[in-house]
């Protein structure tokens, strides 16, 4: 078999980091397929620069994600809306990625005289991927108007892009050296989207990490979302799905650390304890309720699933992570052995949900537009077993209504202008262009609805 070369995790993880080689990839399969678009170069050793190296070191990283994830996931999870996901490695001219339920797309910018491709990062690469898995796991997650679950999904993208990284032996053994052995410290494999991060902060100070685009050693507390700004310099959470995810990823990454730590840090058991949280989390969120506070729902369901799946091997280190970040209250973190043993036996297959209809009121003069309601799928309101989330001040915080989650969500698109309001607006002069929109105002006879369009 021939080698390619291939970044580990991403281009600028270090000082004058090099490629390394890998054994030719694939990402042809007849389930959870993907395509990239242009023709196939021959594998070979490219150098860094070239689009022949760009494609090669994509297949790399997609496939690794691929192959973690898909021998993990129910055996009927699909692509929503299509056989096969195409990918774009370079649709033009942005600092950004994209998935769309389609494909992946991917582009370039030069900064200060350097071209950054967002397609060459594997981080970067394979958060987007880790949208389109989750999608195939909980599509029903694609429409909830819920910044939780929004934020959920950029958390489930770089929780990807980690354990990706760690499918390279080179990188377990990297990280175990550079951290002493403890995952909670920050390491490459934290520092997501090093190149990406270095192009926006050129520009942009503020809006990223001083290292990286995110780090998920981080000492965020969870805040209820509805209650943040809708933008914030990188130091301070906002209800920015990418900036309020950073709450989820940290203490994901500590119970991963916990997992280790009871094992033994060698780069096998990291092999085989990235494995088990991998399972974890596809167990969790087969069974995790769209609720308001979904981040709470998750961990919580975290618990049950190691209760299921390890005879609640992990539950300790599960509770001190979730709880210490706020994201479970005491009382629910210690409900949790209860409810997994009244949900009984094996993790269910997830069962399709369907989120209500509801109509938000908005003010659409201000976007020019005669608009005064919307509908939206909202996410679920608390039922008989209701998990918390913590005050940061003591006990816990009652998860919010549907209708205030759903018009915080729908009022913080709007402010942020990522709504595509095109098919309301009358006024052509005051059109607005379809920027970064991820949402869309979609006209259904009398009525207008929101629908997402795609996950940045
Ligand atoms: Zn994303």
């Amino acid at each position: 078999m021939s080698n390619v070369a291939a970044w580990e995790d991403d281009p600028r993880t270090a000082p004058g980091a090099r490629p390394v080689n890998r054994p030719s990839p694939s990402v042809k399969q007849a389930r959870l397929g993907l395509a990239l678009r242009g023709a196939e170069p021959p594998p070979r050793v490219y150098r860094t620069g070239t689009s022949q190296f760009r494609y090669w070191n994509a297949t790399d990283a997609l496939a690794r994600a691929i192959r973690f994830w898909a021998p993990l996931l129910p055996a009927e999870a699909r692509w929503p809306a299509a056989r096969t996901l195409g990918v774009d490695l370079d649709a033009g001219v942005d600092l950004n990625a994209y998935y769309d339920r389609l494909g992946l797309c991917f582009f370039h910018a030069t900064v200060r005289g350097v071209t950054v491709y967002s397609g060459e990062s594997p981080d970067v690469l394979c958060h987007e991927l880790g949208h389109a898995v989750l999608d195939a796991v909980r599509p029903e997650l694609w429409n909830a108007a819920s910044i939780e679950a929004a934020a959920f999904h950029e958390s489930f993208g770089d929780i990807t892009a980690i354990l990706s990284a760690l499918q390279v032996e080179s990188v377990r053994t990297a990280v175990l050296t550079d951290t002493g052995g403890r995952l909670s410290r920050a390491s490459r494999i934290s520092r997501l989207a090093e190149q990406l991060g270095w192009a926006v902060r050129q520009s942009h100070p503020d809006a990223v990490e001083p290292d990286c685009l995110r780090n998920a050693v981080n000492s965020f507390f969870y805040q209820r979302p509805e209650t943040l700004p809708p933008m914030a310099p990188a130091a301070v959470l906002s209800s920015e799905p990418h900036s309020f995810c950073r709450v989820f990823t940290a203490a994901w990454l500590e119970s991963l650390a916990g997992m280790v730590d009871l094992r033994g840090a060698t780069p096998d058991v990291l092999a085989s304890v990235a494995v088990d949280a991998g399972r974890l989390l596809v167990g969790a969120i087969a069974r995790a309720r769209i609720g308001t506070n979904y981040f709470a729902q998750v961990a919580s369901n975290l618990a049950a699933a190691d209760a299921t799946l390890f005879s609640g091997a992990y539950r300790q280190v599960l509770q001190r992570a979730f709880v210490g970040r706020g994201i479970l209250s005491m009382a629910s973190a210690s409900a949790v052995p209860r409810q997994a043993r009244r949900a009984g036996g094996a993790v269910p297959a997830s069962r399709a949900v369907v989120l209500p209809v509801v109509s938000v009121p908005i003010d659409g003069r201000l976007h020019g537009i005669r608009l005064r309601r919307l509908l939206v799928e909202a996410p679920l309101g608390p039922s008989r077993w209701t998990v918390t989330s913590a005050a940061p001040d003591l006990g816990a915080i009652e998860p919010v209504a549907p209708d205030v989650a759903s018009r915080a969500f729908v009022e913080d698109l709007l402010r942020r202008g990522r709504v595509d309001l095109r098919e309301v607006q009358r006024d052509t002069a005051r059109r607005s262009r379809r920027g970064r929109a991820t949402h869309a105002i979609v006209r259904h006879g009398r009525r207008l609805r929101l629908e997402r369009r795609l996950f940045h």
